[in-house]
């Protein structure tokens, strides 16, 4: 299961973000199976506007989204590295994820302390890698330790020939120094791993460091802003001079974005109070409040947007099953083979898997039905090596 820990310091609205989350779920999946499998893990739903599309065109009326794993990490302060706050158990958290989500302050607020004292974005975001830096570098030296000691398998291998064994230990050293290069420039090792080989990275990745993790920046905003940063924030991707002057509560969130840029990781706006206060309202008052903030498609900005790029940053993709029982979406890992992806939904799809009958969800609204994606041969037979692709619906074919 793909997790994706949410972090940052004390007091920028973590909680009230994963609370969002989770109640929001629990609000739009009437048929989703909801749990919070721990206090501090949700189970979150993907949201897709394209469901409510199938299921008119499969006549169904029970949509069942697919989902996310996200993971509250109280606990990181200033300090963490050497055991202060939670200290290890809070970066054992951290190690168990596959992606992260820095939430970090954008909003004023005289009644919510700041542990800094001020509300600085930039100084914030810095504060917590410092952390993980820290905890990376005490495990890398661990390891380098490890891998020069008489024992390892080089020394107790013969002379002449390398082992596989002793192949990877060099692939893990080279990639070892590497990151220590780094982490010693004062740089997160998700900045660097384009440097490093395939088997470099891989090798980093069992070793579960902290800051070699894909991130991406939460910029918590006050809910009259939100709008305003999510439009910015999408045009300061293609140009710049987008940022208003400096007195503007959108300065906050540009620091925050010129820090992601140097990593080129993404940035969401989001308002944890808006979302909090969003599902405690019936729907009618909802858009009303939405409509006073001008926002007006609740369904790319905010926690969904947020959803959305924590999915695409696990390289996850969606495929679609359709028909008059149920429209339903399933995650795979880009790249995944249409037996594996059988096998997603039962273990028996993908043992006898014969074909998979596939039509891409544009092909299908074009064709409206699934009849007439037929006739017009959109639907194609794939086989056991047919890769899915994002938004393909499909039937399978198999044995029993
Ligand atoms: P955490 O320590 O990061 O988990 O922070 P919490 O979610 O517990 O929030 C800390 C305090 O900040 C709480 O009193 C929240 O109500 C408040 N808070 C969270 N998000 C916002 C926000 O977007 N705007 C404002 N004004 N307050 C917020």
């Amino acid at each position: 299961k793909l997790q994706t820990g949410i972090v940052g310091l004390p007091n920028v609205g973590k909680s009230t973000l994963f609370n969002a989350l989770c109640e929001q779920t629990k609000a739009e999946a009437a048929n989703f199976p909801f749990c919070t499998i721990e206090p501090n893990i949700g189970v979150v739903t993907v949201p897709d506007s394209r469901l409510e599309v199938l299921s008119e065109i499969g006549g169904s009326s029970r949509i069942v989204p697919t989902y996310l794993e996200f993971v509250d990490i109280a606990g990181l302060v200033k300090g963490a590295s050497r055991g202060e706050g939670l200290g290890n158990r809070f970066l054992s958290h951290i190690r168990e994820c596959d992606a992260i989500v820095h939430v970090v302050r954008c909003f004023m607020d005289e009644r919510v302390v700041h542990v800094a004292g001020h509300v600085h974005p930039k100084q914030d975001i810095e504060t917590i890698d410092t952390e993980l830096m820290l905890a990376d570098l005490a495990m890398v030296e661990k390891r380098l330790e490890r891998l020069r000691k008489p024992g390892s398998s080089r020394r107790s291998a013969g002379a002449g020939t390398m082992t596989s064994s002793q192949l990877a230990e060099d692939t893990e050293r080279s990639a070892l120094e590497r990151v220590t290069k780094a982490l010693d420039a004062g740089m997160p090792i998700r900045r660097s791993l384009s440097d490093c080989t395939v088997d470099e990275r891989q090798a980093l990745r069992r070793l579960g460091l902290l800051t070699a993790k894909p991130v991406i920046y939460a910029a918590n905003v006050a809910d009259s802003v939100l709008a305003a940063a999510t439009e910015t924030l999408a045009k300061a991707k293609m140009q710049a001079n987008v940022w208003p002057d400096n007195e503007s509560p959108l300065a906050l969130v540009r620091e925050v974005f010129e820090y992601a840029a140097l990593e080129q990781a993404p940035v969401v706006a989001v308002s944890a109070q808006l979302e909090s206060e969003l599902v405690e309202l019936p729907p009618l008052e909802r858009e009303q409040y939405l409509e006073s903030l001008g926002i007006n498609d609740l369904q790319n900005i905010g926690l969904r947007a947020l959803v959305r790029a924590a999915y695409e940053t696990l390289g996850l993709c969606t495929f679609f099953t359709c028909g008059p029982q149920e429209t339903r979406a399933w995650t795979i890992p880009r790249g995944t083979k249409a037996p594996q992806a059988a096998g997603v939904i039962h273990s028996d799809f993908e043992r006898g898997f014969i074909r998979a009958e596939t039509v891409s969800f544009v092909d299908l609204v074009k064709a409206g039905s699934l009849t007439s994606a037929r006739e017009q041969g959109l639907v194609r037979a794939e086989g056991k090596d047919y890769v899915v692709q994002e938004g393909d619906v499909i039937l399978f074919r198999f044995n029993v």
